[in-house]
């Protein structure tokens, strides 16, 4: 978007000197490819979007454009935000900038590589079951995944419509405040989006910890986490304890039930959402089809990838006559029990504490052949999306390996500007120590 950025950037220089620019006034941004920016390609890193552009701008990219930022790109992504590597694009893999053998994360691998190869101050990516959090975390830059209804999803295009917010990734957590404070807040084109009043998170930077408190729920911090970032994790919580935070081991007892639930539960809404995809209405349309049924088959057929195959097959599975109540609506029960869970310990807690990832970022074509050790990487992050809560990722640390380690930090329902306060003081305070004399 080069043109249309540099014409942006002359109009706000011209603001600028009549002092009438926006709060983000010439801040470069990239947006996931998931966001509809009007006139231009909105591929959702999918072939069955070839050619198509949208007709209208999303809220969020309205509001960020309105304070005067200028997007320059979209980035890859996983298709249609499907994966936790962005391995699944139609356009290629996204290497990891730290380590090029390595995948940056996903599905919004892009926007996180984009701020952490500093190509642009701040990116927006999207959060069904991590999207945000796990790939800043293995790029060693800041996630924030809103609560549900915090930021508008007209213009998102849908994954799972009752799971997926968008918000930033950026370098810093008081950047990530900055950006939320502009694109939050009701829509009257998103019904969801919620009429509640949006703070001035960028004023919970600098704050103290003192009398927080802060629960590690003991299900994460179980075996599959590898030493080195345990030690990592536990390094920033001996500094919150000495900063006067509280800190208290809790229990969400039903975790272990967490990745089934979301797995059975987003496949069902993708099978809805993409049955729009039909070389009909939109991008991509086979050749030379023998009938109109031969026309849907063939297009969805050639214009989809393997993994979003697998899901609509998956989803239209379990909400098949017959499987729906042992699949479907169980998994609705339980997703009831996992937020259940949340409101229990938020009675004790101000907010809770654990590892963005199980790993740090693993190798490039390491879980392409087995989609279930792929779909275990969500395993801390889903449960925030099952139960709509706001949560971060902040870098802490590196492994042995010299990879980064995310720290998330999980927020009551609209309550970001406690991950905000907890994250900014992490943030610093291991910036401090690496910056200490030895
Ligand atoms: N990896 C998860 C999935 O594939 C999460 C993706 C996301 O948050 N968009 O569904």
């Amino acid at each position: 978007m080069g043109e249309r950025a540099l014409e942006r950037a002359r109009d706000i220089d011209g603001r600028v000197q009549q002092g009438k620019a926006g709060s983000l006034a010439g801040v470069v941004m990239a947006t996931k490819d998931i966001l509809a920016m009007k006139d231009q390609p909105l591929t959702c890193g999918s072939h069955i979007l070839n050619n198509y552009k949208s007709p209208f701008d999303a809220t969020l990219i309205e509001r960020l454009e309105a304070e005067d930022a200028i997007i320059i790109g979209k980035t890859n992504m996983d298709e249609f935000a499907m994966g936790s590597s962005t391995e699944n694009s139609h356009f290629g893999a996204v290497k990891n900038p730290l380590d090029t053998s390595r995948v940056p994360g996903g599905s919004s691998g892009g926007s996180a590589v984009a701020v952490a190869a500093d190509m642009a101050l701040a990116a927006i990516g999207t959060d069904t079951g991590g999207s945000i959090r796990q790939p800043a975390a293995f790029c060693g830059v800041v996630g924030l995944k809103p609560t549900y209804g915090r930021v508008s999803r007209y213009g998102l295009v849908a994954y799972a419509s009752s799971f997926d917010q968008a918000g930033p990734i950026t370098r810093t957590v008081e950047d990530a405040a900055l950006v939320l404070e502009t694109i939050a807040g009701v829509d009257p084109h998103d019904s969801t989006s919620a009429p509640i009043d949006v703070p001035r998170f960028s004023s919970e930077v600098n704050q103290d910890v003192q009398g927080l408190r802060i629960g590690l729920p003991k299900e994460y911090f179980a075996e599959g986490l590898a030493p080195d970032m345990r030690s990592s994790l536990k390094q920033a919580i001996e500094l919150l304890d000495r900063a006067g935070a509280k800190i208290m081991e809790v229990s969400l007892p039903h975790t272990e039930y967490a990745i089934a639930t979301y797995y059975v539960l987003v496949t069902a809404e993708a099978s809805s959402n993409l049955a729009r995809y039909d070389g009909a209405r939109y991008g991509f349309r086979s050749e030379n089809p023998a009938s109109l049924d031969e026309m849907y088959i063939q297009s969805r057929t050639q214009g989809f990838g393997e993994e979003v195959k697998r899901r609509i097959m998956l989803g239209t599975y379990v909400l098949s006559a017959g499987y729906y109540d042992a699949y479907y609506r169980k998994a609705q029960k339980v997703r009831t029990l996992i937020r259940r869970d949340f409101d229990e310990v938020f009675k004790t807690c101000d907010c809770l504490l654990t590892p963005t990832a199980p790993t740090t970022a693993f190798k490039l074509g390491d879980k392409l052949d087995n989609p279930l050790t792929m779909y275990l990487a969500d395993i801390y992050t889903v449960s925030v999306n099952l139960a709509g809560l706001p949560a971060i990722s902040v870098p802490c640390g590196k492994d042995s390996s010299g990879l980064p380690v995310g720290l998330q930090l999980i927020g009551k329902p609209f309550d970001e500007s406690m991950v905000i306060r907890i994250g900014d003081f992490v943030e610093k305070q291991i910036a401090d120590q690496q910056n200490a004399p030895a």
